[in-house]
């Protein structure tokens, strides 16, 4: 959208921008009731068991709920409907509140002390089980709500399209969404890796997160939102706004319609890749105009796995990714266990500060048995399937020593070693880093929190970890170019690839690949298909002038003739 003037009776309330797009219609409040008191009189004995079935019937119907809601569900929605149907009949979590309720207390309150008893084990565990506690307390609030007999609590469901706003939206409340009733999501907490961010990138509508005044749009007020400059407007002329919500749709069209390979106005190609987890989300990718995939996340495999698996049953693993992409490219990423995917068999349970401590490649230079067996199983699976190009990468590379080790692993068994590029050191030595290794790939999410000193789970310092933060850009321009000057890839496999204006300025740093959830292929491409590569370099040159990732966006757009 052009620069707007703001007039002076309209309100401007600004937050971190996530997904680009315009909309223009009212406010609609997801507020989730107060919780009752924590305590209540005991229950007379013959009434427990009657009041235990009250309870293990509304558990039942949360759960059959989020299930009949996961069947038309697609992609990451549908899992997250179907993992937050899972906790509503989580056998640990029933029994807890079941024993309670057969002791004297009554089922509400049962089931909120079993919940922040669950809270608490979730947020011990570490970063990404703490990312649950908010799927844990949405179930809390569903299960209450039946036990009151009343509707369960989430996005208003209106007969007119809304722009969705709130805390910071439950996985559950956001999955399903369609994207004809819910025009854009706003939310006062979040952040740009949080869930409401992944699920609105899916949908392509507007999103803005960590909009700290959000309180102050009454329900059912219009709103204006502009999901690439962060900002939600109050007092907009309404003819003015439809108009511009109409010049926005020139944009969808073309996402809707683009078809890759990707590459610029001007022709150059660009490779785009997906980031997967397993077979089943491989599989989905090459339904995607994805080239290949870009971040196998390993780890992700066995958030479960008490102990670790043979090489012959990880080699299955591998292949069944391989298999998708029968002649296309795969970068593996060996285990990144640790800080926020805490992994049973491989994770340290105490430390002060996970982040900071034994993950990655630190976890199996611990354990280097860790690594030798994955290495064996990948290059295994790479045999079984001759015609996928295999590429390895280690996470959390700093030292390089570590990446002389991993190189040397990797080369002994035919397979091509690369390292990610997360900490600010090995930036610092890059051009050392790249002389060991075949190919780079930056994970942005974890080179943001690292130089920006930020926590890139807390809902509280959007704006540190942010990507767009001139200092991170930096050090992707330094990444890139050693790249270029040694005549070795180096992609981006980290949220920010799935930013279309942020994949512009990547690319004309000199990025070689772009990886990204699936669903960011087709805004991406789209975007590109409209900009040159001397815009492109244009906008990469502008940002690195930028003061703040404010004026960095403001510059990059202004450069590639977006805005
Ligand atoms: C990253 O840090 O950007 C990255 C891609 O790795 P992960 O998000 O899995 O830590
Ligand atoms: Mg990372």
């Amino acid at each position: 959208m052009p620069d707007r003037q703001t007039k002076e009776h309209e309100t401007v309330i600004h937050g971190t921008p996530v997904v680009d797009g315009i909309a223009f219609a009212p406010a609609a409040w997801t507020r989730r009731p107060p919780l009752p008191p924590e305590t209540a009189p005991e229950l007379p004995e013959d009434k427990r068991e009657a009041a235990v079935e009250d309870f293990e019937a509304a558990s039942k119907k949360v759960a059959e709920g989020l299930r009949a809601r996961a069947v038309s569900a697609e992609g990451s929605s549908k899992e997250v409907l179907e993992m937050t149907a899972g906790l509503a009949e989580d056998r640990g979590y029933l029994r807890m509140v079941k024993k309670d309720i057969m002791a004297g207390t009554p089922p509400i309150q049962a089931t909120i002390a079993a919940t922040s008893r669950f809270v608490e084990m979730f947020e011990k565990a570490g970063a990404l089980m703490a990312e649950r506690t908010t799927d844990l307390r949405d179930v809390r609030d569903r299960i209450i709500a039946r036990l009151q007999g009343v509707s369960e609590p989430g996005v208003p469901h209106l007969p007119y399209p809304v722009v969705v706003m709130g805390d910071d939206l439950s996985p559950a409340d956001t999955a399903g969404m369609d994207p004809k009733d819910y025009v854009a999501i706003v939310t006062e907490g979040g952040g740009p890796t949080s869930h409401t961010s992944i699920i609105a990138r899916q949908l392509g509508i507007p999103c803005i997160v960590a909009a700290r005044d959000l309180s102050e749009v009454p329900d059912g007020a219009d709103v204006l939102v502009d999901g690439s400059a962060g900002t939600v407007t109050m007092g907009v002329d309404p003819d003015e706004a439809r108009a511009l919500v109409q010049e926005d749709c020139a944009r969808i069209q073309r996402i809707r319609a683009w078809k890759g390979p990707a590459k610029t106005k001007d022709g150059v190609p660009v490779q785009l890749l997906s980031n997967i987890q397993d077979g089943a989300t491989a599989r989905l990718a090459t339904e995607s105009e994805a080239e290949g995939i870009g971040l196998f996340r390993t780890e992700l495999l066995f958030l479960s796995s008490a102990k670790e698996p043979s090489v012959d049953e990880q080699a299955a693993d591998y292949l069944a990714v391989f298999e998708a992409f029968p002649q296309g490219k795969v970068v593996v990423r060996t285990l990144d266990a640790g800080s926020d995917k805490p992994v049973p068999f491989a994770t340290l349970q105490e430390e002060f500060n996970p982040a900071l401590g034994v993950r990655g490649i630190r976890v199996t230079g611990q354990d280097p048995d860790l690594m030798l067996h994955q290495l064996d199983a990948i290059a295994q699976a790479s045999a079984e399937s001759p015609g996928t190009k295999v590429w390895v990468m280690a996470p959390m590379i700093s030292t390089l020593p570590e990446a002389e080790w991993f190189a040397g692993l990797c080369r002994e068994r035919g397979l091509k070693p690369g390292i990610m590029i997360e900490v600010p050191a090995a930036v610092i030595l890059i051009n050392k880093f790249m002389g060991l290794v075949d190919f780079v790939s930056i994970g942005t999410n974890d080179l943001t929190q690292y130089t920006m000193a930020a926590d890139r789970m807390s809902p509280h310092l959007a704006e540190y970890t942010d990507p767009w933060q001139p200092a991170v850009l930096e050090l992707i321009a330094l990444t890139a170019a050693a790249g270029q000057s040694q005549g070795k890839p180096a992609g981006v496999c980290g949220e920010a690839a799935a930013d279309p204006t942020l994949a512009c300025v990547l690319v004309g740093m000199g990025i070689t690949s772009l990886s990204m959830a699936t669903s960011a292929i087709s805004s991406v491409g789209a975007t590109l298909a409209h900009v040159t590569m001397a815009q492109c370099r244009e906008a990469a040159t502008a940002v690195r002038g930028a003061r703040d990732s404010k004026e960095a966006r403001a510059v990059a757009r202004a450069a590639l003739g977006l805005s």
